[in-house]
């Protein structure tokens, strides 16, 4: 169901308002509204109508189109993305050299989006928004994979009228103007030829019904703010990094659904470094164990695993354990885990202890 108002009206404006009354009514809107200074939370959105209803009005071309052909004819000759675009001169004309902050914060720069929450919203009518969502998973994740459910914010039908947008127990009658049909055809004769234009009915907005009395808790537009249930899988392997998933953004009832996406960071481990599919650890032994050989259990992404350390290892000895690191990303092998020796020489000894290894000196020496 449309609900797109005129942009006339969002402005607060007559249909014949000059320049300079469209820049300054905008002027003082924005001022109001912008999500900076205004927190209320239908702020953002209220500073998004606005500003289409500015960019569309402050650009002859485009103003033209409106006047004459309505949402429909602008909504097929332009994306969101051309409104602003095109419009771009204008809003620095309001908002001087600021402007470009503002909309990279507020519109996203490739049609991204706004935050709410811990989501994004982008921006566009055709096109439902881009969901964001954040999620950190660990390393054992990223040797598994991860199944994630979450809850994306969506609008379904409203509880109270049932998705009608009439208030429940009243009726709704059909568009006089366009007799039901959503639409209106003119014809205009010009010499020999008439001409046919059909457009989309301003009466009831193409609905075909008019709400006698709209439902007071959607204001008409059948839907309400509520919330999906959504499960993906995040594949093992996976790197920190931004993965779209098509079509299960932000839905629209007459249009292409977002995109979600999912934001992935791969938590820091406390033991093990990673880079790609290899994972890297240290393991402290002692000067004498290095020197005389031990086996030794490490900890690897599944549990422990004995390795030999050879007698005379020396320290930043490196032992490859093959098929012990997370699986390449797409692909089923693993990489390996690198355990690095690293050998502690001990800081504080004993009178004893002093004494043995003096004797262990003089022994060394003799020998060479
Ligand atoms: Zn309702
Ligand atoms: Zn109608």
């Amino acid at each position: 169901m449309s609900t797109k108002r005129d942009y006339y009206e969002v402005l607060g404006l007559q249909k014949n308002s000059s320049q300079d009354e469209i820049k300054s009514q905008y002027r003082k809107l924005a001022l109001k509204f912008h999500p900076d200074r205004n927190k209320s939370p239908d702020a953002s959105e209220h500073f998004k109508e606005i500003s289409e209803a500015y960019a569309v009005l402050s650009d002859t071309e485009k103003r033209k189109i409106y006047d004459n052909y309505g949402h429909a004819g602008v909504d097929g000759k332009y994306s969101t993305e051309d409104i602003f675009q095109g419009s771009k001169v204008n809003f620095e004309d309001i908002f001087g050299s600021g402007f470009e902050s503002i909309f990279e914060n507020i519109f996203g720069g490739g049609g991204g989006g706004f935050r709410f929450g811990g989501f994004d919203f982008g921006f566009g009518r055709e096109r439902g928004a881009d969901l964001v969502y954040d999620t950190e998973i660990t390393l054992e994740d990223v040797l598994r994979g991860k199944k994630e459910e979450i809850e994306i914010p969506s609008d379904i039908q409203c509880s109270d009228c049932k998705g009608t947008g009439a208030t429940p127990g009243t009726s709704m009658r059909t568009c006089s103007v366009c007799n039901g049909h959503g639409q209106v055809r003119t014809s205009r004769s010009s010499g020999f030829s008439t001409f046919v234009t059909v457009q989309p009915c301003n009466t009831c907005r193409g609905q075909g019904k008019i709400i006698e009395r709209p439902c007071s808790k959607c204001k008409g537009s059948g839907k309400q703010r509520g919330k999906r249930h959504f499960s993906f899988e995040i594949p093992a392997g996976i790197e920190t990094g931004e993965y779209r998933i098509k079509g299960e953004g932000e839905s629209m009832s007459n249009g292409v659904s977002g995109d979600l996406i999912v934001r992935i960071k791969v938590r820091p481990h406390d033991k093990f470094k990673r880079d790609g599919a290899d994972i890297f650890y240290d393991e402290n032994i002692s000067m004498i164990d290095a020197t005389l050989g031990k086996k030794l259990t490490v900890p690897t992404l599944e549990g422990n695993e004995k390795i030999d350390v050879e007698a005379g290892s020396q320290p930043n000895t490196i032992i490859k354990l093959k098929g012990k690191g997370v699986p390449h990303q797409g692909i089923r092998s693993r990489g390996d885990q690198y355990v690095r020796l690293v050998v502690n020489i001990p800081k504080k000894i004993d009178k004893h202890q002093r004494k043995l290894l003096e004797e262990l000196r003089d022994n060394l020496h003799q020998e060479e």
